[in-house]
């Protein structure tokens, strides 16, 4: 289908939609194409200035960057960019503490009872574990999730 910009002898503008441009010049000589205000079937393409053209082009293009885009992924944007953030927000919370891996809960109970400094430190524990913790008066905070194993 195209879609062609018209105009009639009385200077009404108005588009219209035919299977080909062959299709546009029969419809006109059997005069089957009027204007869509006053119905005069003295109707002809408008001449379009090449900006014109070049601005449809332009916004043709554009869904198909859309569907090159999609089968790509297999997360959308709004998710990339919640990851993204994520990993930001990790990477500041662990920036100045140390990793003590499974120890944590342990290394945390000794900075409570100031039987080590009381340095920022992260790791991995059981939510057993943190609410144990949380009970004694640990502050333990949950480490947003890596998604390096996802890059
Ligand atoms: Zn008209």
């Amino acid at each position: 289908m195209i879609k062609y910009q018209l105009h009639c002898d009385d200077g009404h503008d108005f588009e219209g939609w035919f299977p080909s441009s062959e299709a546009f010049e029969k419809q006109k000589k059997r005069g089957f194409v009027a204007c869509a205000i006053c119905g005069s079937n003295k109707v002809d393409r408008a001449i379009m200035a090449p900006s014109v053209a070049r601005t449809d082009n332009r916004t043709q293009a554009l869904p198909t960057e859309f569907v090159n885009e999609v089968p790509t992924p297999l997360i959308s944007d709004e998710e990339r960019e919640l990851r993204r953030r994520l990993s930001e927000l990790r990477a500041e919370m662990i920036n100045d503490a140390e990793d003590v891996g499974e120890d944590f809960a342990e290394e945390a109970r000794k900075i409570h009872f100031g039987q080590r400094d009381a340095k920022q430190i992260y790791g991995r524990t059981t939510l057993a574990d943190a609410r144990d913790l949380l009970d004694e008066g640990i502050g333990v905070l949950p480490l947003p999730p890596s998604f390096d194993d996802a890059n």
